[in-house]
């Protein structure tokens, strides 16, 4: 979302900087941070003030206060902790076209005041991280607005990680954050059902973006390229940009990572400490009956319609409790048993999309303990949803195939050289 070009980024950068640099970790529960720029020096008639967002005509100016929200606030609240006027207020808000997003300010993110003689507020600053920054200057009787986007370095960089109880505690360990786990995990979800399926022993290799600016490590960018190992089997994902910009993965022969059904059915970032608690069910002694899988999950866990379908059934029979039944194309229906409840709107003839909620972990039915029942049925006969074959979605375009092999190649081969080569990846 870069609103402005790379030129302009690169002259404030410096400003930016500046401005984080003057924020330490001691003080941030502090709400006053280090004021960013050096206190103002006896001004002489012919220099001008230190503080370059002055407007012309007006007198030296204290320097800027910088302000980090607090939980609980909002701009009215801090304006008042400031002795600012009320007017202003109203005035930067209804701003055209930025003053809005002056309502939304949440705990952390900065607010940077320049006041003038008389506590007249001079300009005011918002930056809700540190590549954003909305800027307010009073011109005539109301302010004006402009918005400065900083782009920060991207860096390549690679980790990996084995897990022994549970994916997020192996990304944790390997310096990830959950976010970027989940994105992960969320690039094999069509392959790897992440609730049953995971092992000791399974390992991730992941190449990725890190975001830099001025040498500071500020977050984490796209997954460019990945694998993942599980139960001995691997999985290749590679990040690629089709000429219209959509971004998507394929897996090395141009294949999607994209399938028309999800592998698990349940939205697994609710579940994710329960990888190693899973039990049997106790129907499952009854295998030879048991025509589906049951997830053991806590309840109210969203449950997700693993295509785009139709719902053919949301309804409730003492074996089943709440259960959903979707019709996928001719030949594909899916089953969902147990439900505390149905999500709004899942009726019959609704249409659903792949991932949406169509109901939440319960105990309606014949079950012991929470948890989601799920049949995969092909041409009406009971599939194992855990192997059956799911069709892809499109692949990489024949016309596309020479440009994605160019740019795979070298991402896949940088990955498999780190892969081989654990030792060197373990400092960055
Ligand atoms: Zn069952």
């Amino acid at each position: 979302m870069l609103l402005f070009p790379a030129l302009l980024s690169l002259c404030l950068c410096g400003i930016v900087v500046a401005k984080f640099a003057g924020v330490d970790d001691a003080s941030l529960d502090e709400e006053l941070i280090a004021a960013p720029f050096p206190p103002p020096t006896q001004p002489t008639p012919h220099s001008p003030s230190p503080a370059l967002n002055t407007p012309e005509g007006t007198a030296a100016t204290a320097p800027t206060r910088t302000v980090r929200v607090r939980p609980g606030d909002n701009l009215s609240l801090v304006f008042r902790r400031h002795g600012l006027s009320q007017k202003d207020l109203h005035k930067l808000v209804n701003t055209e076209p930025l003053g809005h997003r002056l309502t939304k300010i949440l705990p952390g993110h900065e607010l940077g005041f320049l006041i003038g003689n008389g506590n007249d507020l001079l300009s005011l600053t918002y930056s809700s991280g540190p590549l954003e920054e909305l800027r307010f200057t009073r011109s005539g009787e109301g302010f004006k607005g402009e918005e400065v986007v900083t782009e920060p370095n991207i860096v390549q960089s690679y980790k990996h990680g084995v897990i022994d109880h549970s994916l997020f505690v192996a990304g944790q360990r390997a310096g990830f954050t959950d976010a970027i786990t989940m994105k992960l995990a969320e690039i094999f979800q069509w392959d790897v059902d992440f609730v049953l399926d995971i092992r000791a022993g399974d390992a991730f290799h992941v190449l990725f973006e890190e975001k830099y600016l001025d040498d500071k490590f500020i977050g984490f960018g796209r997954i460019l390229a990945a694998e993942f190992v599980n139960q001995g089997r691997s999985h290749h994902a590679v990040l690629y940009a089709d000429p219209n910009g959509t971004t998507s993965y394929f897996d090395p022969h141009g294949n999607s990572m994209h399938k028309q059904f999800l592998r698990t059915p349940l939205k697994f970032t609710r579940i994710s400490s329960n990888f190693n608690l899973r039990r049997k069910h106790p129907m499952w002694k009854r295998e030879m009956a048991h025509k589906g899988i049951d997830y053991a999950a806590p309840r109210g866990t969203p449950v997700l319609a693993s295509g785009e379908g139709v719902v053919t059934k949301a309804g409730r029979t003492a074996p089943n409790g709440n259960f959903v039944i979707i019709r996928h194309g001719s030949n594909i229906t899916t089953k969902y048993l147990h439900l505390s409840k149905f999500a709004p709107g899942i009726r019959a003839n609704a249409k659903v999309a792949q991932g949406q909620v169509i109901g939440y972990v319960g105990t309606t039915g014949y079950a012991t303990g929470p948890h989601l029942h799920y049949e995969f049925l092909v041409n009406g006969a009971h599939r194992n949803p855990r192997t059956v074959s799911l069709p892809d979605a499109a692949p990489i375009a024949e016309a596309e195939r020479r440009a994605f092999d160019a740019y795979a190649a070298p991402l896949l081969a940088s990955l498999a050289h780190h892969t081989q080569q654990p030792e060197l990846a373990v400092g960055r």
